[in-house]
């Protein structure tokens, strides 16, 4: 018997937000730090949230 239960490894979120920081250079030549924020999909549940068994 196996009931859906919330995902110990995301905590039902099915993810995180990961950030990822570059830098570039401007016309200026000035270094420009960016900020790239991408979805994580949780490994453990396959982006469902919960988990059977
Ligand atoms: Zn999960």
């Amino acid at each position: 018997m196996s009931e859906p239960r919330t995902c110990p490894a995301c905590g039902g979120a099915r993810g995180t937000e990961k950030v990822q920081h570059s830098y570039e250079r401007d016309e200026n030549g000035n270094t420009v730090a960016r900020e790239n924020r991408y979805w994580s999909q949780c490994n453990t549940c396959g982006g469902a949230g919960v988990v059977t068994g």
